[in-house]
């Protein structure tokens, strides 16, 4: 896989490229997808996979919408090249996250307004961008007529925002795509990312016994004993999980981001629960991770009568790392570097749908435009230099790979 092969580009070729690729024309699109409003909840990307679709069949992919209902649609484009191998393939999402609060955003949401060189809506950084920059990449490689050995198969879906199941779950689960190398597209800054944390969610109950509020000692209040159990896991446990880090991946982390508890105001809550999102590197297992927890909690409550603890792993799933030298990786460095910006190899903060194509083992990169730190939040934007970029480092990383 990264034997003696070498990363190559022609001047003629990568000119006649990035000729085709038109600021109007991909800063357009961008507008025109964020103007759609492709919230999930309830994540309906029908009109969004249609406008791609039609953009990429006009220059000669041959494309398909699949999907489990006409509104968790997606898309797949191929450019067959003349052996058909290597197979590249792109990938990014078409759905976006709520608003959240309209009144914190100082442009419309779903406006695509222009400003200081940004645009800015809803979707505009995750992940309509990289759409975007996937899609015209793969309408200047076509239109440019550069024969190509490989394939480009292009993939624009719908549900990553809830965990892909509907979106690119669905294609590696039906084994509608198939693929030797796979770019994810998502806010990176521009920033090779090799690899995501792993994630784990342990729901964590205390059980103690009711009892009659006027007489508190009649039984064991679940929600003050779990004040223990939070203290011991935010203070002993979480220092110690966030000095965790020796790659390229952001450091493990550690938050409690759900709690219930309580019956009635005059009753003693006999049950309190937690939810714990842990994002773990590569030096810690599901299982270690689960362990740990648990013997935290029990630790806190150790000397108190009729309490226990339950755990319950309701999401294990480990840190994904791909070679540095996967040939992806390396034609990506290349293409940056033809491009004047010299390439940074980082982590994902976030999860991805490569958690889907890592089930296929297939070595997938994450890179796309936009600062991660506007995903998710108001006033979300990005810089249409960095979709121009990005549009430019697909083009040509495909162009290396599949030439
Ligand atoms: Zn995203």
């Amino acid at each position: 896989m990264n034997s003696k092969w070498r990363p190559e580009l022609d001047r003629g070729q990568v000119d006649l490229v990035l000729d085709n690729i038109d600021e109007g024309e991909v800063i357009g699109f961008l507008c025109d997808l964020i103007h759609l409003e492709s919230v999930n909840p309830p994540g309906d990307v029908a009109v969004g996979v249609e406008l791609c679709r039609r953009l990429l069949d006009q220059v000669g992919f041959d494309t398909q919408i699949v999907g489990p209902s006409a509104e968790h649609c997606s898309l797949i484009a191929t450019l067959a090249g003349h052996s058909g191998s290597p197979r590249l393939l792109f990938n990014s999402h078409l759905d976006v996250v709520p608003i959240g609060e309209l009144a914190s955003w100082h442009f419309p949401p779903f406006g695509a307004e222009r400003h200081d060189g940004r645009i800015y809506g809803r979707g505009a950084a995750d992940d309509k961008a990289s759409v975007v920059a996937q899609v015209m990449a793969g309408i200047a490689l076509a239109r440019s007529g550069v024969s190509l050995t490989g394939s480009l198969i292009i993939t624009e879906v719908a549900d990553e925002e809830t965990g892909g199941d509907l979106g690119s779950g669905f294609l590696v689960d039906n084994e509608l795509v198939q693929a030797d190398y796979v770019i994810i597209g998502e806010p990176t800054n521009g920033v090779l990312c090799i690899g995501e944390r792993g994630r784990v969610v342990v729901e964590l109950t205390v059980i103690g016994s009711t009892g009659h509020a006027a007489a508190p000692l009649t039984g064991v209040n679940a929600i003050e004993v779990m004040g223990l159990v939070i203290s011991a896991l935010t203070m002993d446990l979480w220092p110690q999980i966030t000095s965790r880090q020796h790659s390229v991946l952001p450091a493990s982390t550690a938050t409690i981001s759900f709690v219930t508890g309580g019956i009635k105001i005059n009753v003693i809550p006999d049950r309190c629960t937690i939810q714990i999102d842990r994002r773990i590197v590569e030096m810690e297992s599901v299982d270690s991770t689960v362990a740990e927890i648990r013997e935290t909690a029990e630790r806190a409550i150790k000397g108190i009568r009729g309490v226990a603890i339950q755990t319950k792993k309701l999401i294990g799933r480990s840190s994904r790392l791909i070679h540095p030298e996967s040939r992806v990786v390396e034609a990506a460095q290349h293409a940056s570097r033809w491009l004047g910006h010299e390439p940074l190899l980082g982590g994902f903060f976030a999860g991805s749908d490569a958690k889907h194509f890592a089930r296929r083992n297939y070595s997938t990169l994450i890179v796309g435009p936009g600062d991660p730190d506007t995903a998710h939040t108001s006033d979300e934007w990005v810089a249409v230099e960095d979709v121009l970029n990005a549009t430019r480092l697909y083009a040509l990383t495909a162009l290396t790979m599949l030439n």
